[in-house]
C-alpha cells in the first residue's frame, strides 16, 4: 500500500507494482503529535500529514519535492524510520525537465523494485489510467488554490446548488492512452510528459495555461482555498480577485477539524447568495400578499441562535415587527430558542401555531429543531439591514464573539464579506472582559469614554494582552474615561481593518450588541469619517432578516449541508 499527496506523483507506476496507491488528504483534530517533531511555522498540510503518519504508518509515502515543507515532513518521518520516496518535480514542462522526470521514475521503478521485491508489470500500469476527468456540462462552482481536505471537498459537494469541480493539488489527473511500446524507457519518457502536461499548480514556472481554468462562461463562482504557511496560492488569489466578476470567496484552512467549521459558515454564505438574491425590501410588499398562508397562520418567526444571546422577530403578513425578544443563550441553545420564540409569542398575545415559518441563524442555527431552514448570519443581517434601511451599502456587525462586514448591493444582495471568528479580539466578548478589570458594567462603559480628554492607544490585538495593557494604564493613574475610549478606538481599528479587506462603503449600519455601545459607535465613526446608522434594536438584525426570509414566496426548506 503506498499513500501519495500530489498529482504529479506516478500513481501509475506504483499500481503497475500490483500495489494499492491512495491519496492521503488528511484532517486531523490538531497537530499534537506532530508539533512535537517539527517547527510549527511549516504549511499546516505538511503538519496534517506528519500527524496522520504518525497515526497510521502503515505502507510507503509517495511525495514530490513540492516545498520545503514537504521536505520537512519527508525529513521528520525518514527521522522515525518511515518509508518515504521523494521524486524531484521540474518546475517546467520542457524538453529537458521532461527528460529529468524520466529519469527520476525510472529510478524510482528501481528503488520500489528493491524495496517491494516485486517486478514492474507493464499491462498492470496500462490498467492503471481510468479517465476519470470531470467533463462539466452546465452551471458550476470551481475549488481552486491550494488542497482541500475531503471532509470540506465533501461538505462544499454536498453545500453547493450547481456541481463542483475540484481545480486544486488533489484535482484530477489526466492523461492519454498508454503508447504500445516495449521498452520501458519509452513508456516512461511518454508517462514523465503526460504527467508534466498537467494544468500546471501554482509551484510551477508557467503557469499561463491556468487562465482556462477560470476562462469558462459556465463557471458560476470560485471557492479559493489556501493553506496556513503555503506561499503558493495568496498571489493567484489576488490575481482573480481583481480580473474576474464571478463571486469568489477566499478560505484560509489550518487542515484541523475545528478550522474546518468556520470555513463552513463562509461557504454556505457564499453559496446562499450565489442561489437567490434575497430582496426584502419594504416596497416589495407584492410577495407578502401573494404567498397564500393558512388564515390561522400569518405569522413568521426568525431566530438568531448567538454565541452570546438568542434574538427573535415576529413578523405578520404585512412584514411588520409585531414582537421580539432578545434572552441570554446559556448553554443549552435548543432550549434558549424555545424560551426566546415563547417570550415573543406572550408579548405579541399569539401561540406558536400561529407561525407559518421559522427560519434560524447564527452559530446554533442546525440545532433548532422546528426550524424551516437554517441560513447563515451573513445572508440574515444583509436582509435585515436592507429591510431597515434600502440605502445600506455595508453592515458592521459587532456580536458577542466574533465580527463581521457585509457589503450590499442595491437589491440587498451580499457582493462581499469578511468575517473575524477565529478570536473575540474585538468583540462583545472583549469589551465585556475589559469592563471587568475596569469595574464597570456594560451600560456604563458604553457612555463613559465619551468623556476622553487624552488618546491613549491600545495596542494589543489578543484580549488578554489587552487586559494586562489596561491594567498597567491603571497602574499609571491614567483617566478611566481616556482608557475607555482607548478601548473603544481599537474595537473599531479592527472591525474597520476588517472593513478594509471588503473595500466598505457608505452607507453604513452598525448591528448586534455591540451597536448599543455609544462610544464604540462614534469610534467607528471616527475612523471612518462618516456616520454610522444604528437601528432602535441594533442585535435583532440578523433574526429580522430570518422571519423576513421566512416571508418569501420562493422559499425552499433547506437545511445546512450538515
Ligand atoms: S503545489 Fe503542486 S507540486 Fe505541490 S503538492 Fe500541490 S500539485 Fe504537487
Amino acid at each position: 500500500m503506498m499513500a501519495y499527496v500530489c498529482k504529479y506523483a506516478p500513481v501509475e507506476i506504483v499500481k503497475g507494482f500490483g500495489e494499492e496507491c491512495t491519496l492521503c488528504n488528511p484532517m486531523p483534530d490538531n497537530f499534537a503529535a506532530a508539533d512535537q517533531l517539527t517547527h510549527r511555522n511549516i504549511c499546516s498540510f505538511s503538519r496534517a500529514l506528519i500527524e496522520n503518519r504518525l497515526k497510521n504508518s502503515s505502507g510507503a509515502l509517495l511525495l514530490t519535492n513540492c516545498c520545503d515543507s514537504l521536505e520537512s515532513a519527508c525529513d521528520v518521518l525518514r527521522s522515525i524510520n518511515q518509508m518515504v520516496f521523494v521524486l524531484n518535480l521540474p518546475h517546467i514542462n520542457k524538453h529537458c525537465s521532461k527528460n529529468l522526470y524520466k529519469n527520476e521514475l525510472l529510478k524510482f521503478i528501481k528503488d520500489y523494485t528493491a524495496y517491494s521485491g516485486k517486478n514492474f508489470d507493464y499491462t498492470k500500469f496500462c490498467t492503471a489510467f481510468t479517465q476519470d476527468a470531470q467533463e462539466m456540462s452546465g452551471k458550476y462552482v470551481a475549488v481552486m488554490g491550494a488542497r482541500l481536505s475531503e471532509e470540506l471537498l465533501e461538505f462544499i459537494n454536498k453545500a453547493s446548488p450547481l456541481p463542483v469541480k475540484n481545480n486544486t493539488c488533489t484535482d484530477v489527473r489526466r492523461f492519454g492512452n498508454p503508447p504500445l511500446t516495449d521498452t520501458l524507457e519509452k513508456l516512461v519518457d511518454w508517462y514523465a510528459s503526460e504527467l508534466l502536461s498537467q494544468t500546471p499548480c501554482m509551484r510551477m514556472a508557467d503557469v499561463s495555461s491556468r487562465k482556462m481554468l477560470v476562462n469558462d462562461p459556465n463557471l458560476k463562482g470560485i471557492i479559493y482555498n489556501t493553506v496556513n504557511f503555503c506561499d503558493f496560492y495568496g498571489f493567484e488569489y489576488m490575481q482573480l480577485r481583481k480580473q474576474l466578476t464571478i463571486p469568489i470567496l477566499k478560505i484560509e484552512t489550518d487542515y484541523t477539524t475545528q478550522g474546518a467549521a468556520q470555513i463552513k459558515t463562509r461557504t454556505e454564505a457564499f453559496f446562499e447568495n450565489l442561489k437567490l438574491p434575497l430582496t426584502a425590501s419594504p416596497e416589495k410588499k407584492q410577495f407578502q400578499a401573494v404567498h397564500p398562508r393558512p388564515l390561522e397562520q400569518q405569522y413568521t418567526a426568525g431566530i438568531d441562535s448567538g454565541s452570546t444571546s438568542t434574538n427573535v422577530v415576529i413578523l405578520d403578513s404585512k412584514q411588520n415587527i409585531v414582537s421580539s425578544s432578545v434572552l441570554p443563550t446559556g448553554v443549552r441553545v435548543a432550549e434558549s430558542a424555545e424560551k426566546a420564540l415563547e417570550d415573543a409569542l406572550k408579548k405579541a398575545g399569539l401561540s406558536k401555531n400561529q407561525i407559518y415559518r421559522t427560519v434560524s441563524t447564527g452559530y446554533g442555527r442546525a440545532n433548532i429543531a422546528f426550524r424551516k431552514r437554517d441560513v447563515t448570519e451573513i445572508t440574515c443581517h444583509a436582509a435585515g439591514a436592507h429591510f431597515l434601511n434600502p440605502a445600506v451599502r455595508t453592515v458592521i456587525d459587532i456580536g458577542g464573539q466574533d465580527s463581521k462586514i457585509i457589503r450590499l448591493g442595491e437589491n440587498g444582495t451580499v457582493l462581499r464579506f469578511m468575517m473575524n471568528d477565529k478570536c473575540a479580539a474585538g468583540t462583545g466578548r472583549f469589551l465585556e472582559m475589559m469592563a471587568q478589570s475596569l469595574g464597570l458594567t456594560l451600560e456604563e462603559m458604553s457612555t463613559c469614554g465619551l468623556q476622553w480628554d487624552e488618546e491613549i492607544t491600545i495596542s494589543s490585538m489578543c484580549s488578554v494582552f489587552a487586559q494586562s495593557e489596561v491594567v498597567s494604564l491603571i497602574a499609571e493613574d491614567k483617566k478611566l474615561e481616556d482608557i475607555v475610549h482607548g478601548l473603544n478606538l481599537s474595537v473599531a481599528s479592527k472591525v474597520i481593518a476588517l472593513g478594509g479587506r471588503a473595500r466598505m462603503k457608505g452607507e453604513y449600519m452598525m448591528t448586534g450588541g455591540v451597536a448599543k455601545n455609544i462610544g464604540v459607535v462614534r469610534a467607528v465613526e471616527e475612523k471612518l469619517g462618516s456616520p454610522v446608522l444604528v437601528p432602535e434594536e441594533p442585535e435583532i438584525c440578523g433574526a429580522l432578516g430570518a422571519a423576513l426570509i421566512a416571508a418569501q414566496n420562493q422559499f425552499t426548506p433547506l437545511h445546512s449541508g450538515r
